[in-house]
């Protein structure tokens, strides 16, 4: 069993920061989950800044406490969580990078052993689901907050691995299950209107910022977690889903999100899911006027998406 260190004998501010105070562990032996941070930002479209995420959210994430009242957990006991660290990307080489990151993760994902990534820009998540088929597991159902389709085929004509694009690569490879892609909180402005078409190409259901306004997030949470059932789900979280108010530290950002406290109750729902993997990207706290709220709402965003997966392992050793 791991524990984050006791803040009534250590303050929260003393020592090194690592993801909610837990054990630095990068052999993860014995874990049910693990905290993985990748800085890499090359891969980019407009501002870049995503490298200095994983060590904003760690920063930010000593606040976070053991029990979770509104799960009703303590997470990194269910879980038995630790932080495995960072991967070291390789700046300026997006395929040597990547296969850093499969290589990580396939051992991880083979254990069974849940991560719970921070980014990084979002093309991190595409070698992430590759660790996951290399892993001998199947095509996740794909759960994806974001302002933006990042169903495009490649920018300036011939880059088509970055952040915008790992949505179609997932698919092309097969990575993803078909049928059971779903996208929140899409609001940005597009090239054409052919954008709309290829995405829903791929794209079973995507709800945009207007439909979280209209139907709330219970019953858009319902809708896809029906359809997903009991099948492996991935979530990935782009921080730029959330409104810049809340969350102005990223590359990307686009006025009319959620805030943060509707992404919560999103991430919430998640304890009716078979959460395999997630991931929280985008976070550039450079660009962060009060220096912290995006990788406060990170860190938060973080913690409940392991409540919500600890809820799910607690009641499904009740039966
Ligand atoms: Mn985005
Ligand atoms: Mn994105």
């Amino acid at each position: 069993m791991t524990e984050p260190s006791d803040a009534s004998t250590s303050p929260r501010f003393a020592q090194v920061a690592t993801y909610g105070r837990l054990p630095l562990r990068r052999d993860f032996v014995g874990a049910k989950s693990v905290f993985l941070g990748i800085p890499w930002d090359d891969a980019t479209s407009y501002r870049s800044g995503a490298r200095e995420g994983p060590s904003s959210i760690r920063h930010a994430s000593r606040l976070v406490r053991p029990y979770n009242m509104f799960a009703g957990v303590y997470p990194f006991r269910v879980l038995d969580t630790v932080d495995a660290g960072d991967i070291d990307p390789v700046p300026g080489y997006t395929e040597d990078t990547f296969t850093r990151i499969e290589s990580t993760l396939t051992p991880i994902f083979a254990a069974g052993v849940v991560p719970f990534v921070a980014g990084g820009d979002h093309s991190i998540t595409l070698p992430v689901l590759r660790a996951h088929k290399a892993a001998g597991k199947e095509p996740v159902s794909l759960l994806h907050f974001d302002a933006h389709f990042d169903t495009w085929e490649a920018y300036w004509g011939t880059k088509r691995y970055t952040h915008g694009t790992w949505v179609k690569r997932a698919y092309e490879e097969g990575l993803i299950r078909r049928g059971h892609v779903f996208q929140v909180g899409i609001r940005s402005s597009l090239y054409s209107h052919d954008d709309v078409s290829n995405n829903s190409a791929i794209v079973e259901r995507t709800f945009t910022s207007e439909d979280v306004d209209a139907q709330g997030y219970q019953p858009i949470t319902d809708r896809i977690l029906e359809s997903v059932g009991a099948s492996p789900l991935y979530v990935s979280l782009d921080i730029d889903v959330l409104d810049p108010a809340f969350a102005p530290g990223t590359g990307t950002p686009e006025s009319g999100g959620l805030t943060s406290r509707e992404m919560i109750h999103f991430v919430r729902e998640l304890h009716r899911a078979n959460l395999v993997g997630f991931d929280l990207v985008e976070v550039a706290p450079q660009y962060d006027h009060t220096g912290q709220i995006t990788a406060l709402a990170a860190s938060n965003l973080i913690y409940e998406a392991m409540c919500a997966l600890a809820r799910y392992r607690s009641n499904a050793s009740d039966h």
